[in-house]
């Protein structure tokens, strides 16, 4: 049985897709009408089939994406944790220095108010 068919204006051979009356010339792209004779109901593809399936899989088989997606939202969280860490240990140490810039001033201003009394 042939199940193929000539275009019409380019006269290529074509395989007639399933599920359409109507399809593209697959060598010049003009729009054919399928033989009546060779249309046929579409089966579900390959693809669609695997898409039924991940929608089944289990979080076990999509760890591996799911790792993917988390991968930045980790790198972010470990960035969040050194600028934290980092400060952690800036902020003590400008809060010292402020305290003691504060008394080296305070002492400064007693000294002159002092040499100007006496
Ligand atoms: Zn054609």
């Amino acid at each position: 049985m042939n199940k193929t068919f000539s275009c019409s204006a380019c006269g290529g051979t074509n395989k007639p897709q399933t599920g359409t009356s109507r399809m593209a010339c697959a060598y010049c792209g003009a729009n054919l009408n399928i033989p009546a004779h060779l249309q046929s109901a579409a089966t579900p593809s390959v693809e669609e089939k695997l898409q039924e399936a991940k929608t089944s899989l289990s979080l076990e088989n999509e760890a591996v994406n799911v790792l993917r997606q988390a991968q930045p939202i980790a790198a972010r969280a470990w960035n969040a944790f050194i600028f934290w860490n980092w400060l952690r240990w800036l902020l003590p140490a400008c809060l010292t220095l402020i305290a003691l810039g504060c008394v080296a001033l305070t002492l400064n201003f007693s000294f002159i108010w002092f040499n100007s009394i006496v």
